[in-house]
């Protein structure tokens, strides 16, 4: 777990806002691949919130700083919005697999929805930053021309390319159009032949006919990527947790000496008892919404199928290079 600390809380566009954290010790800060992600907890006096995942949306740099962009509107994210600077924050990570490898020479294309472009950000700052030709184009979606987050760096990122499907203000950086065959057209098999990545992130939805419209265009299944930020943090807090996988050893020795039926029970019994421990442990009342005791075991969200495994690329983040 990094110790770091908040630097500044920043507004990203009216719906989303970004969060940039130093390490409390620069020499222990983390070292990353663009497109990783973090779990991080907020710390609030003797109190701390419970862990979220969050797309790093910055380069690794030397100084260790971390940036996330963050899509507002919930109670866990009032309070991200809300801490106080110089708050203490809890890294636990990086974790994920949406890394591309940024001095391959084959292209790649980055499709996003909405505040989905977080690890994208990451990616395209990283090319920039540090010089690396992969030739990369974005494909960024989004409802209203008036909420885009990350507008103005995106502007900045070459042969980018910006729908809105909605409310639409003029602006020469923007397209009026949605996520179909069409807006994608430029970046399929027909004109691009069949060697580029396809990374994906935004909404559920978004994400699977990104993935029917490559598919059904011949893209191989192997260069179609995703990065889902739902959570299947249910099941994951109930499995991931210690003490329930000791709860359950225990159970077993037991269930040896008990009929099936008897055992089964137990299992369902302590099941249960572990969902309202962890209810408790997250404190949800209208002051301290989502923050915990210090002592308690914060679980941690995991996307579906997530792996805390880092992929080994030739890219090193320059934190782990650099003498
Ligand atoms: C890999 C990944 C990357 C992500 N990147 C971003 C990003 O860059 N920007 C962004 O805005 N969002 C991102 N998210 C989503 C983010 O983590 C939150 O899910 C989102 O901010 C909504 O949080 P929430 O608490 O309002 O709701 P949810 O996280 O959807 O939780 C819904 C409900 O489930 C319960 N719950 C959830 N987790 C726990 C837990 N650990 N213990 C107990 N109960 C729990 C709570 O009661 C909560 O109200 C990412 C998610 C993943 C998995």
């Amino acid at each position: 777990m990094k110790k770091y600390k908040l630097k500044s809380i920043s507004r990203l566009s009216p719906s989303s806002f970004e969060l940039v954290m130093e390490p409390v010790d620069i020499k222990n800060g983390l070292d990353f691949y663009p497109g990783q992600y973090i779990s991080l907890s907020v710390r609030n006096g003797s109190k701390k919130s419970t862990f979220r995942c969050f797309s790093i949306s910055s380069a690794p740099s030397n100084d260790g700083e971390i940036r996330v962009g963050v899509r507002s509107g919930s109670r866990y994210t009032k309070l991200l919005e809300q801490a106080e600077l110089n708050s203490l924050v809890e890294i636990d990570g990086p974790f994920g697999e949406f890394t591309p490898d940024l001095e391959e020479k084959r292209p790649l294309i980055l499709i996003a929805g909405g505040i989905g472009v977080t690890p994208m950000i990451s990616i395209l700052e990283s090319l920039q930053v540090y010089k690396l030709n992969r030739p990369t184009q974005l494909f960024y979606f989004n409802k209203s021309s008036d909420d885009i987050p990350y507008l103005e760096k995106i502007k900045g990122f070459n042969k980018s390319r910006i729908f809105v499907s909605g409310s639409f203000k003029e602006d020469n950086s923007l397209e009026v159009g949605e996520l179909c065959q069409e807006s994608l057209s430029e970046a399929l098999p027909e004109k691009l032949g069949s060697s580029a990545d396809y990374y994906i992130c935004g909404p559920a939805g978004f994400m699977k006919k990104a993935t029917d419209i490559l598919r059904n265009s011949g893209v191989p299944e192997a260069n179609i990527i995703t990065e889902s930020f739902s959570s299947t943090s249910k099941n994951q807090s109930v499995f991931s947790s210690l003490s329930f996988a000791t709860y359950i050893l225990a159970g077993f020795l037991i269930a040896g000496s008990i009929t099936a039926f008897a055992a089964k029970d137990f299992v369902k019994n302590l099941l249960k008892e572990n969902d309202s421990r962890e209810s408790e442990n997250e404190v949800i009342d209208n002051t301290n919404n989502y923050y915990t005791d210090e002592s308690s075991t914060n679980t941690h969200q995991q996307p579906s199928g997530s792996q805390s495994t880092q992929r080994s690329s030739t890219y090193q983040s320059p934190r782990s290079t650099a003498s």
